[in-house]
Order: structure tokens, then sequence, then C-alpha cells
């Protein structure tokens, strides 16, 4: 392949396959996409969106029925064809539904990891290597510094935090992302046999969770009666504040994210932070990118440039994908 024609592009901010229609979550209305999963930042109304089954239902979920458009529903490891381009989905790992794109045209293969989680997960499909040619690979946690411990680890210490408040009397609340990170801790506490409670924000994707076959036991809808002695809550970050946490006195709050590494910084308001995640940490990116066996890298989003460079001193041809690198094709 000549360097100068990577087969993928930032155009306008968009990832796009080049020299085709498709694009890959972007963020404003498109003709075509491939919407790896239902998080804010990846979703938007398009005229058609190929996404897995659970990601059109949560994406139904979080843009109202008004999704106006077609959405094309695609299994895993269904290869389909889309003009010259042959399209298969591979399990991502991060959220339910989360989904790979590996795009083939005349015998090369573009992998797109779009979110990655190679843990092992409660809540979502687990994680494939996607071999492929091209990677385009995503760097959210892509500093040395970000090396999570565990998750077994980690889900133990969040355990060991929710005994210690409800032994000294107090509600602990567990503060995740609404979807994803707090389905993932719900399924663990439930299923352990912790009576939980969710925010209403939580319990709505739970619900869409439930349709598409995971069920979360011992998880009921946080409602204006508060919690109970000897529950667990669990609510999305941004709503730490809101009536519905305040108006439980006696509360011990925990942030649950991967940034919890590097300390502290940037949740002081909560008591405690463990670095759950549903992003790779650094080593598990490295090791991913090797496993792909891609002969060339893009890294995306994050500490793209970062990333790369850490690529390229493991011996792999790796670059961050930048708009100029289009510019400097004219
Ligand atoms: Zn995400």
């Amino acid at each position: 392949m000549r360097a100068a024609n990577p087969p993928i592009e930032l155009s306008k901010g968009q990832l796009k396959v080049t020299g085709s229609g498709l694009f890959l979550d972007a963020h404003r209305r498109a003709a075509c996409v491939f919407v790896s999963h239902a998080h804010g930042d990846h979703i938007a109304r398009h005229d058609r969106t190929i996404a897995t089954p659970a990601t059109v239902a949560l994406m139904r979920h979080r843009l109202g029925e008004r999704v106006r458009g077609e959405a094309l529903p695609a299994a895993y490891r269904q290869p389909f064809g889309l003009s010259d381009l042959t399209l298969e989905l591979f399990p991502a790992g991060h959220v339910l539904g989360s989904a790979q794109l590996r795009v083939t045209r005349r015998g090369v293969s573009l992998g797109y990891s779009g979110d990655l989680c190679l843990e092992p997960t409660l809540t979502a499909e687990p994680a494939e290597v996607m071999g492929c040619d091209v990677l385009v690979l995503e760097s959210t946690f892509g500093l040395p510094r970000y090396v999570f411990p565990p998750k077994a680890e980690v889900l133990l210490r969040i355990r060991r935090f929710v005994d210690d408040a409800l032994s000294a009397g107090v509600t602990p609340v567990l503060l995740g992302y609404s979807l994803g990170k707090a389905q993932e801790i719900l399924k663990y506490l439930g299923e352990a046999g912790y009576p939980c409670r969710a925010h209403p924000m939580v319990q709505a994707v739970n619900r869409v969770y439930g349709a598409q076959g995971v069920e979360l036991p011992n998880v009921r809808l946080l409602g204006p009666d508060g919690a109970a002695p000897g529950e667990v809550v669990v609510a999305p970050p941004h709503l730490s504040r809101s009536a519905a946490i305040l108006r439980i006195r006696r509360r011990r709050t925990a942030m649950l994210t991967g940034w919890a590494v590097d300390g502290r910084r940037g949740f002081r308001s909560a008591d405690a932070a463990f670095p759950l995640s549903d992003h790779a940490d650094f080593p598990a990116l490295l090791r991913y990118a090797r496993d792909t066996g891609a002969g060339r890298v893009f890294t995306v989003h994050g500490y793209a440039r970062e990333l790369a460079a850490a690529l390229r001193r493991e011996g792999l041809r790796a670059e961050p994908l930048e708009e100029r690198e289009q510019l400097e094709l004219l």
C-alpha cells in the first residue's frame, strides 16, 4: 500500500473510509455511518446507521424515537457488502453492543477499534482481536502511566468500600456513567446479593439492557423514598449533587473511572475513586495493536500522538491520524 494513500481519513473532523461514503462514529449528521457504540460522543441522527442491534436499541433510547433515517442492524462476525466494501463487526468489550469494524476492499482490510476494552466484562460481549492490515486504534488511555489493576481486584476494592459504608450505617453511592459503567457495577453487586437502587437515568438504560437479555438482579429504581439501610445506590457522576442523591442524608460517594489512576484530581467531591474502566489501558493497547498483525496503525482520540510514538518504539509503523495529512495529499 502506498504511504500517501491511507484507507482512512479525517474529513472536517469526521473519520471516513477513503474513497467511500462510509463514515465512522460521525458526531454530525451524515449519509452513511458505522456507529461503534451508543455513548453520546459517538452518536447522531444519520440517514443510514450501521450498528449492532443492541447499539441501535440504545441509540433509540438516547436519541428518542425521533431517530430519523434507516438503521441497518448488523450481527457480529457476519460479513456483508456495502458497494465495493465488505464489512464485518467484532465485539469491542466496551459497553453492550459495542463493536469494532473491519472494512475490506480489494484484498486490503482496515480495522477500526472504536472504544475498546480487553478486560473481562459482566455486561458486554467480550472483545476479540480483529486481524487487519491497517488499524485505527483509540488512544483514550494512551500514556504509559495508565496501567489499571486487574479488574477483579478493582471490583473487590469497590465491594470493600460498600461493606465498610454499610457496616457504618451509611449509604454507599457509586458514581458511574449511566451507559455501561453503571450496569457493570450493578451486575457485580446485584449478583453478589447486595440490594441496589439505580438512579432513574441509569434505570432507563438498565431496561434497554434487560430487553437485550442482560438481567440485573436485585436492582430497583431510586425513587422519592430514597434508599433504605443496607442498600447501594448507583448514579451518574454529573448527578452526584442532584436532589435524588442529596436526599440521602448519610452517604459516602465513590467515583468509578479509569482516570482514578491519576489520583483524586478532578473528583475531590467524592469520598473515594476506583479505577474501574471500560477502556483498554496502555499496555493492553500496545498488545492489541501487535496482536492484530496490522502493518500500519493510525491512532485517534485522546493521546494519539503519544500512543503512536510508543507503538513506533515497539517496532510498529504508527502515526496519529490528523487532518493535515489529507492536506498534504492535495
Ligand atoms: Zn465509549
